[in-house]
């Protein structure tokens, strides 16, 4: 049996308590050191004498998890981090000519795999004490697949990678000066022109990289990477902090780099822009922040519906319990949304040279309304004034409602996890605490976590108030598509529950579909004007919304998820003939 110990030091509380838990091992008891305390106080475990009892783990469940590996799975690792840390099994392949997506949820090891890809990382195939790999082990670790192919041509210099990373928000911390400056200094091509027009940049080509936004960032990054002369270009989360109009922009952007002698790979969440973007993808599982492995290509529908059923029939893997299902229909409107719990009348708000207007609407009482629009314009101001964080120049909220609300951008500090959510703790431990997976971080700072832990502690933070309205404006970010869809639940389950209502301000489609009975939509120029449309039934909103953006939905006909119509293909056509954007 191939076992692997994960020991996260940072989780075990002192040296007391290291030296109980290796007291407890019955292999330490027989007078072996199959567990060790360091001299550098570290808590160790040798896989080999290991018998996997699972003693240790019940002791200290949030730092070490004892994991037995499927019987097949004698292969050596491409990469292990350290002693008892993550180990990735396996890596995915480029297609040239093609888009390969790569799927999976957080912490299987999506970014250590396309690092090492892209040459970030020298796979030490398990070895982490001894010498860095080389070239000729990689090729010979690979020998016969197709990975072996792909690592001889970039040694030959026959391919040459360009890679964006996942986290945008980093670029400010070792960059400064302008935008032109750092694209210029890139541009090896001489493409900055049509880069920039294509991305969009051009307004902010003089700005300092310190001040530009996320979503801005995000854009320079993707020009930084397309500008270096490459035939392999990795793109780590391209649609981060984009809204949907951005993101199928960027999706197209990427789709029209493929050539017949250049491929691209990219890591991507939201399952409706990966379908739309990539021609393959490989699926990742394994144990979060213990190993990963890659399935062996799929085409993107058959690979998303395969992710969506938790199953890989080819390989015989499970990777989750259940499967996640969509409705065939859109949603039935309930028809007992009756009382109304906040409503507005011709709200106007003026913030610098922005002004935002919301005509007429309501709220009722255990209905949640998902809120679309770009980004800039006045989403967030809007929640803030139903929110009383604002308050409104013209125009009355006629109901005053409790809120709790979770703002876009979340604020880290040194309180604990446990401190920090202590009534959601005690009372909606089954309903918050458990399906977020938050109780492993009880006792972690919040300045500890990453961007996704952050987000899930913040959503419970928001949920545990007493209110009669929740706002969460972007719940889906730094989340995994798996975590999304499980937050959708949460959040329903948890509103129907407390007999309350919900805002969703998000830029995942599938998100919002999956979690919302209305819609409201914003229209106008971002930065200048915005005005608010609906709530409105899922169909009529979803109709304007797609039909701004000028595409149209399908269902899956297997799976019934949302799927992008190819521009003027036959069905896109005649959705938008008979003007039915949403489902058909
Ligand atoms: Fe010892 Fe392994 Fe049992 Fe832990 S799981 S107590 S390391 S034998």
């Amino acid at each position: 049996m191939t076992r692997i110990a994960i020991v996260d030091n940072e989780k075990l509380k002192d040296m007391q308590q290291k030296l109980h838990i290796q007291s407890i091992c019955p292999v330490n008891r027989t007078g072996k050191e199959c567990i060790r305390v360091e001299e550098n106080g570290k808590l160790t475990i040798d896989e080999h004498l290991c018998t996997g009892c699972g003693i240790c783990p019940r002791e200290a469940p949030a730092a070490i998890k004892i994991i037995n590996l499927p019987e097949e799975m004698k292969t050596k690792p491409v990469h292990r981090y350290g002693e008892n840390r993550f180990v990735l099994y396996s890596i995915p392949t480029p297609s040239i000519g093609r888009v390969t997506g790569i799927l999976g949820v957080n912490g299987i090891g999506k970014s250590t795999a396309i690092k090492i890809l892209a040459s970030v990382i020298n796979p030490n195939f398990g070895d982490w004490q001894g010498q860095q790999g080389d070239y000729w082990q990689l090729l010979e670790y690979f020998k016969g697949t197709e990975a072996q192919g792909f690592f001889e041509k970039v040694k030959g210099g026959e391919i040459k990678v360009a890679y964006k990373p996942q986290q945008v928000e980093l670029i400010p911390k070792t960059t400064k000066g302008k935008v032109i400056e750092l694209l210029r200094k890139i541009d090896e091509r001489n493409g900055l022109r049509n880069i920039s027009n294509e991305l969009q940049l051009n307004e902010i080509l003089n700005n300092d990289i310190a001040e530009i936004s996320g979503g801005e960032l995000q854009r320079v990054a993707i020009a930084a990477t397309v500008l270096k002369n490459a035939n392999l270009y990795i793109f780590d989360e391209p649609t981060g902090y984009l809204d949907i109009k951005q993101r199928i922009n960027i999706s197209k952007f990427i789709k029209s780099l493929i050539t017949e002698s250049n491929s691209v790979l990219v890591v991507e969440h939201d399952l409706i822009i990966l379908d739309y973007i990539a021609d393959l993808v490989h699926l990742m599982y394994g144990k979060e922040n213990c190993y990963g492995i890659v399935s062996g290509v799929k085409p993107v529908r058959n690979g998303i519906n395969v992710y969506l059923s938790g199953y890989i029939k080819e390989e015989n893997v499970r990777f989750r319990d259940s499967t996640i299902k969509f409705a065939e229909k859109p949603p039935v409107k309930k028809k007992h949304f009756k009382e109304v719990i906040t409503s507005w009348n011709d709200i106007e708000k003026k913030l610098g040279n922005f002004n935002l207007k919301a005509h007429k609407g309501s709220i009722h009482r255990n209905e949640i309304i998902g809120i679309l629009g770009e980004n800039g314009i006045g989403k967030t101001t809007f929640v803030k004034v139903l929110a009383g964080v604002l308050e409104q120049d013209k125009g009355d909220i006629t109901k005053k409602v409790k809120v709790s609300y979770k703002p876009q951008y979340l604020e880290s500090s040194d309180a604990l996890v446990i401190d920090i959510l202590k009534d959601a703790f005690s009372k909606y431990s089954n309903q918050i605490i458990s399906p977020l997976n938050l109780q492993q971080l009880s006792l972690n700072k919040l300045s500890e976590l990453s961007g996704g832990e952050l987000q899930r502690v913040a959503i419970a933070h928001c949920l545990q108030q007493d209110a009669d309205l929740y706002l969460l404006d972007e719940p889906s970010a730094y989340l995994d598509s798996e975590q999304r869809l499980i937050l959708s639940k949460v959040v329903r389950d948890f509103i129907e529950q407390k007999e309350a209502s919900a805002l969703i301000v998000d830029h995942d489609l599938l998100f919002v579909d999956y979690i919302s009975d209305r819609l409201i939509v914003f229209e106008g120029k971002p930065a200048i004007e915005g005005s608010v449309a609906g709530p409105f039934e899922m169909e009529d909103g979803m109709n304007k919304f797609l039909k701004e953006l000028g595409i149209t939905l399908r269902r899956d006909t297997e799976t019934y998820r949302p799927r992008v119509n190819k521009l003027d293909s036959r069905l896109d056509r005649e959705q938008k003939e008979s003007g039915k954007y949403y489902y058909v």
